[in-house]
């Protein structure tokens, strides 16, 4: 039996999820922009889904286009502006790589990009941005909720501070924050925000844009005009069918299923306190509900990962190479000691996370740890 603690870079689809992208495949497999009945139907049935996915976010269906995924629709948010007159752009050092390889791109179309440092617990502070406002500011794109740390940016009280000053597009990168937290875009400060399926125990290579009817959107792809001309190619039918549905069964009870998950998170973290010595926690107190970073002082986190993987035990790592000693772009940004980082690794829960489940993830974490910190520190030892 697997323990699945990697949440944040995928999740397992729900069974129904499967179904649903089943009956896609075999039964709703016409074009969904053919004009007779059986593409009718499923053209209704996909707008179904774009209705309920605007009233979990409060917006209008419209205001919504069906991308490839979290790394399109903020490639196409970013992309948006580069006609613009005005040239700089804020964003932060602890964006995922989708956000902040386009804004190299965005560079090199001669854009002046501002990177802010996130503050100690992750997130970015209204105080910040309204710092690095510029007259000629066009954009601002900021993550709701770090993929790393879970560190939470009060993304629309920054916005509704913002655009009392000045008027500057916003983008979000919901990715991880959609279905987490509440996110709702009634009062329009948000201009484009970014969600993606797989996060949310839907398939992965479907996602959406929010788009507020107001701001202007550069299609990315072109060619036979579906979603209004704004993202061409064939809808994906089984994509679109099997994020509806993950949608469909975690919004009712949203709030359950948050609580939940933050109930087995901090379980982890304080079992893991408890019974683990020279443990730094690097996720905020108040981050988001499924993430939790935690280094293990004195040891590699790769090794650990390949320890607990031979355990069956599923979870990532902050350092992306030590032997090249590269680190994580967002723990490099919060500026932490090279042991702390080294020894970083993220778990990330789903609702599905039992509490038997954390007990033998703290058992092994137990064995493991002690005995590579021991071998790490005899290596040490002897090359001395
Ligand atoms: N933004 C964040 C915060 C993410 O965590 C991810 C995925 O890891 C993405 C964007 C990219 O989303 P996708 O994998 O759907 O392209």
């Amino acid at each position: 039996m697997k323990i699945y603690l990697d949440n944040s870079a995928t999740t397992k689809p729900y069974q129904e999820v499967v179904e649903e992208m089943k009956a896609a495949l075999t039964e709703d497999f016409y074009n969904p922009s053919s004009i007779y009945d059986g593409g009718v139907d499923i053209s209704r049935k996909i707008e179904g889904y774009r209705s309920l996915i605007a009233d979990t976010l409060g917006c209008k269906p419209k205001e919504l286009l069906f991308t490839s995924g979290g790394t399109e629709s903020i490639n196409t948010a970013i992309f948006s502006l580069k006609n613009s007159r005005k040239k700089h752009i804020i964003t932060s050092m602890a964006e995922h790589s989708a956000t902040l390889e386009a804004m190299k791109k965005m560079e090199k179309l001669s854009f002046e990009v501002t990177y802010l440092k996130p503050s100690k617990d992750g997130s970015i502070k209204p105080e910040q941005v309204l710092d690095a406002l510029r007259e000629d500011t066009c954009l601002i794109s900021l993550m709701a909720v770090n993929n790393e740390l879970g560190s939470v940016t009060d993304v629309i009280g920054i916005a509704k501070q913002v655009k009392k000053k000045q008027d500057v597009l916003i983008h979000v990168d919901a990715v991880q924050a959609y279905l987490k937290q509440p996110l709702k875009l009634y009062d329009k400060v948000i201009d484009f925000l970014s969600i993606s399926a797989h996060k949310i125990h839907g398939p992965k290579g479907v996602g959406v844009l929010y788009h507020n009817e107001e701001a202007l959107l550069l299609p990315l792809i072109v060619g036979g005009g579906q979603e209004g001309g704004q993202r061409s190619g064939t809808l994906n039918t089984p994509g679109i069918y099997g994020m509806g549905k993950a949608i469909e069964l975690f919004y009712p009870d949203l709030q359950n299923h948050t609580e939940k998950i933050r109930r087995r998170k901090e379980q982890l973290r304080d079992k893991i306190l408890e019974e683990i010595d020279f443990v730094k926690v690097l996720s905020p107190e108040d981050g988001i509900c499924h993430i939790l970073n935690l280094s293990f002082v004195g040891l590699r986190g790769e090794i650990l990962l390949h320890s607990l993987e031979k355990e069956g035990i599923y979870v990532s790592t902050g350092s992306a190479c030590s032997s090249k000693k590269s680190y994580s772009h967002v723990l490099n940004a919060l500026e932490l000691g090279r042991e702390i980082k080294e020894g970083a690794i993220r778990f990330s829960l789903s609702e599905e996370t039992t509490e038997e489940e954390i007990d033998k993830v703290v058992e092994a974490l137990k064995k493991n740890v002690v005995t590579i910190r021991r071998i790490m520190k005899m290596g040490k030892r002897r090359n001395v």
